[in-house]
């Protein structure tokens, strides 16, 4: 099988790998048919998120056809189609024995894509807890944003708002971006979302849920109340402007020192956040909305490209491994996925 693979930074891999078959009671190997470029992958790629093991398999956002199963698997056969949660936890260590199982301690690494192999290949294994039953009537490319919309309900949780007319705004408009939006919004406030690319910034504002609206740039008198973060580059500029009982969320994966004054955030009374990963039940929450089409996932793919052509589909993100330069989204690009089995449908 074909598989993208990490050599170090600007030095991705289409590499010829065995195929992957099941080796334990419990595995379910599953033929991707889409798998998600994620902003994980970005860093990765240009050595912005040095969290990777070079040689791995990247891709984390994935849906597919189950090939094989292991002898003891009673919840998905053969046949079935499946969205995969790549994030899998021990249930024993301490992160996971004081509810925080996104930081499992033993899930070898930090996530599959990033430390052990993922599912920009043709398959996948795993086991069948983190194998999920897709129903005819959901397409697999709206599953394979299960997630990041996923992780996106993880944050939003941690956002308690006082008020839902608390002025809310989601900088950048990326995949994440928009899943922010419709998120804050089925909580009930009304998120403006700011991005600099025009082509982005177009894509994005046929894609908003109701009341919302997407801007340029934040202008210099507007009261910020909630603010979620998914570039890693605003906090130094926006902390001085939050509003007393903000809370400032920051998403990005990607390095960046900024200087604060800490004397204002117990003077506001601010909340400074992060927040990663999927978290109690946040992957079974994400796939409802999907399913029940309250999130209006499949809308938020801009491109879905072969395996083989990822230079491309990295590119229309701004990742340009040819030239090494990561910048801006030089297209109205939003979700893009890679598809390693053509035939999978
Ligand atoms: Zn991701
Ligand atoms: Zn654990």
């Amino acid at each position: 099988m074909k598989a993208l693979t990490f050599t170090g930074p600007w030095e991705l891999d289409l590499a010829d790998r065995p195929d992957l078959h099941v080796t334990g009671d419990d595995d379910v190997v599953v033929d991707i048919a889409y798998c998600g470029v994620c902003g994980t992958d970005l860093g990765i790629a240009s050595g912005a998120y040095p969290v990777a093991v070079p040689g791995v398999t990247l891709g984390h956002e994935a849906a597919g056809v189950v090939a094989e199963v292991g002898a003891g698997v009673g919840t998905v056969a053969p046949g079935d189609r499946v969205v995969i949660n790549p994030t899998p936890y021990c249930g024993r260590c301490r992160m996971c024995r004081t509810n925080r199982i996104n930081h499992c301690e033993r899930k070898h690494g930090t996530e599959s894509g990033v430390s052990y192999d993922g599912a920009f290949a043709g398959r996948y294994r795993t086991t069948s807890a983190f194998t999920h039953r897709v129903p005819d009537r959901v397409p697999l490319r709206a599953a394979a944003l299960t997630e990041p919309l996923s992780c996106v309900v993880t944050g939003v949780r941690r956002i308690q708002p006082a008020s839902l007319a608390m002025n809310t705004y989601v900088i950048g408009a990326g995949p994440l971006g928009l899943l922010y939006a419709w998120m804050l919004s089925l909580r009930g406030l009304t998120p403006t979302v700011v991005e600099r690319s025009p082509a982005r910034l177009d894509f994005a504002r046929s894609r908003l849920p109701a009341g919302s609206r997407a801007i340029p740039h934040l202008r210099g008198d507007e009261e910020l109340d909630i603010v979620v973060d998914t570039t890693s580059h605003l906090l130094e500029e926006l902390l001085p402007r939050m509003a007393p009982g903000g809370t400032f969320m920051s998403i990005g994966l990607k390095e960046r020192i900024a200087s604060i004054d800490t004397m204002l955030i117990g003077d506001r009374s601010l909340t400074v956040v992060g927040s990663i990963d999927s978290l109690h039940g946040s992957f079974e929450e994400a796939f409802h909305l999907i399913a029940s089409g309250r999130v209006p996932a499949e809308r938020l793919i801009s491109h879905t490209v072969p395996l083989a052509d990822y230079r491309k589909g990295f590119a229309a993100l701004g990742c340009d491994l040819d030239a090494r330069r990561l910048g801006p989204a030089p297209e109205a690009s939003c979700k893009v996925l890679l598809m390693p089995g053509e035939h999978v449908a």
